[in-house]
């Protein structure tokens, strides 16, 4: 079963994640796990302090290595670990990719939230990955485990209710996703696409198909070159 365990300095912030919606009804349903522990327990001191001023100046304050040592330690007790990744800013740019990768490659992922500064240089040494979920700097890792977890969590076989639904996904497909429409059928003068009331299921497959490289033209023509595209839709491109 793919497992979290979380290292973090506030596992209430997480807890929501954990316990409702989707990613609590697949704990419930034992397809995924999520353990949240306050790194504080292995602070090796009585008023559980994990952090210390830096050495060479300057502001704030920093993680302790070996109290983060003391803690993949005690997990590795409990159970074995196949990844510790820990979350900063200087990290590989977290993707969808990645996402299909953690969700195939499944097993027992920790991961650790910074706060303040962050971690000690040497905490690197205790991790298989650093991880950044883009360019921009939270207060805290805890976020980004969210966005992680919940991005990992439903590329588990049985997570999302129907199978298919994230196939066609932003991202997955290398495109935008298409635009979605429901009820009403007319809204404020607009209406949804006369294609996708008339029941013809190839036409609406290749308007979802055109509608979606249309998106990623306009808005991330960035993922095009890399976006695996079939010969029929360069035409549709250069209309
Ligand atoms: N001094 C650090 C730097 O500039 O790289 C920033 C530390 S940040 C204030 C505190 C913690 O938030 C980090 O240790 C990390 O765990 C988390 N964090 C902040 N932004 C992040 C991001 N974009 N991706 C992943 N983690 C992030």
């Amino acid at each position: 079963m793919l497992t979290f365990s979380v290292l973090t300095l506030f596992p209430e912030l997480l807890r929501p994640f954990a316990e409702e919606a989707l990613l609590g009804k697949a704990q419930a349903r034992g397809l995924v796990r999520v353990n949240l522990h306050d790194l504080r327990q292995w602070s090796g001191n009585r008023h559980h302090k994990v952090d210390d001023t830096p050495y060479g100046g300057g502001a704030g304050m920093v993680i302790r290595v070996d109290v983060v040592a003391r803690a993949l330690d005690a997990l590795r007790a409990e159970a074995p670990i196949d990844e510790v990744v820990m979350l900063t800013p200087a990290g590989q740019t977290f993707t969808q990719a990645s996402a299909e990768a953690w969700a195939t490659q499944g097993g027992h992922w920790v991961i650790l939230c910074g706060r303040y500064e962050g971690f000690d240089a040497r905490v690197e040494r205790l991790v298989t990955r650093e991880v950044s979920i883009g360019d921009f700097v939270m207060m805290g890792g805890e976020a980004a485990a969210a966005c992680i977890m919940e991005a990992v969590a439903r590329l588990v076989p049985g997570v999302l209710g129907d199978e298919a639904s994230h196939q066609d996904d932003s991202f997955s497909s290398g495109l935008l996703d298409y635009p979605e429409y429901t009820r009403p059928p007319v809204w404020a003068d607009e209406g949804v696409p006369d294609v996708l009331q008339g029941g013809n299921h190839g036409a609406i497959r290749e308007w979802r198909r055109s509608q979606a490289l249309a998106r990623t033209l306009d808005r991330r023509p960035d993922l095009l070159p890399h976006a695996g595209l079939m010969p029929q839709d360069s035409a549709e491109l250069l209309r």
